[in-house]
């Protein structure tokens, strides 16, 4: 029987409890197996409560198959070591994850791995980066932090053309916004950190997509060991029974709160897909289906010192990571991107009054009535 995504979240993956017959997934922290019955071990992948977290995430992408890993990050590194060698190429959306990008300048270097940054939404530019050693193209979408936008489309379709594999990072949309899967993407990498886990507690990542793909990730992935837990995963498993109630009311809150941004005379910009002023709006419109997602990027006028105006806020709160239950803001420019050259932080449009908002569940109200008060403090 086919099951929408929010079934899906509750009724996907699980273990039956045959011994008890208690109603939901026990957990089987064994690192032994009897190796006359069972091959299980868990750098192997292949243990109970990673394999049925796996399988529930698989479905909710509309994937074959799934892997977990012990962070968004793990989940990137192995899946690309896995699947290129020395002298391999792989084109890279320009505006990427932090430490994705922090991951490709530093490592693959050391093993010869070519790379380009490519503005993948010009064709030209994609054409141009294309060589005979071109393996994979890399994309993320909406972005992390300025909410850009990639037609996911037609970087399937140029993939399935020259014979790449296409990666998306999914982390931004969560399952519930956008399965790339269906749009002829290969293979979909979560943070788990973020919207699956959602309540800022685990650290864990995933990589969704075909079988045969997933089982090269699997086969190389045990060498690198960069393993999830069995606690963690079936807290994953436990926290995405509540994933589509979560993301949908971050959907409700982020577009009402971008709407209010947007229409402050002491905000200069706001960065939200779900604006039709986006310049990507139709784009994400076809992508994303049931919401735009609960990040919000915007920046102060200079009349506000962005520090003070985040010391003022009282239910919003300072933090680096994202995508949980409460409400949460960050200063892109102080935190992952410090390491940056500020004149080519700027270009790019992280300023130093640029803030990224995790908008959590609370009511959208409340949190409307938390930035208007900072707004109107910092006078
Ligand atoms: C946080 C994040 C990652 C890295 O995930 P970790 O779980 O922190 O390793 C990757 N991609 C995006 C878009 C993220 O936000």
């Amino acid at each position: 029987m086919s099951k929408k995504l929010s079934t899906k979240c509750i009724h996907s993956g699980g273990i039956v409890d045959d011994n008890f017959h208690g109603n939901i997934t026990p957990i089987y922290p064994s690192i032994t197996y009897d190796y006359l019955k069972s091959d299980a071990y868990p750098r192997y992948f292949n243990t109970p409560n990673q394999l049925s977290a796996a399988k529930k995430i698989a479905e909710l992408e509309g994937a074959e198959d799934a892997v977990l890993f012990g962070s968004g990050l793990a989940s990137v590194a192995t899946s690309m070591f896995s699947l290129l060698s020395s002298g391999d190429h792989v084109i890279l959306q320009k505006s990427l994850y932090g430490g994705t990008i922090n991951l490709v300048n530093t490592e693959f270097k050391k093993f010869k791995i070519e790379f380009d940054y490519v503005d993948v939404s010009n064709n030209n530019e994609l054409e141009n980066a294309l060589n005979s050693k071109t393996k994979i193209i890399y994309i993320e979408s909406p972005s992390n932090p300025l909410l850009s936008i990639t037609d996911i489309k037609s970087i399937a379709s140029f993939a399935k053309k020259n014979n790449l594999i296409s990666i998306i990072d999914n982390t931004f949309a969560s399952p519930v916004n956008q399965n790339p899967i269906s749009l002829g993407i290969d293979l979909v990498i979560h943070s788990a950190t973020k919207y699956l886990g959602g309540h800022s507690d685990i650290l864990a990542g995933v990589v969704c997509g075909s079988n045969d793909l997933i089982s090269v990730i699997k086969k190389s992935g045990l060498n690198f060991g960069s393993n999830i837990s069995e606690y963690i995963s079936w807290l994953l498993e436990r926290s995405i029974k509540t994933l589509s109630v979560r993301v949908l009311q971050q959907n409700y809150n982020a577009l009402k709160i971008a709407n209010f941004l947007s229409r402050h005379k002491k905000i200069n910009k706001v960065y939200y897909p779900g604006l039709e002023k986006h310049p990507k709006h139709d784009v994400a419109k076809l992508q994303m289906t049931a919401g735009f997602g609960g990040m919000v990027s915007f920046e102060l006028n200079d009349s506000i010192d962005s520090d003070k105006f985040v010391k003022t806020l009282k239910i919003i709160q300072p933090t680096m990571s994202l995508a949980g239950v409460e409400s949460t803001i960050t200063s892109p420019a102080k935190t992952s991107h410090k390491k940056m050259d500020p004149e080519d932080r700027d270009k790019m449009g992280i300023t130093k009054n640029l803030l990224r908002f995790s908008v959590g569940i609370e009511d959208a109200d409340d949190l409307i009535n938390d930035l208007l008060n900072a707004l109107e403090i910092n006078e």
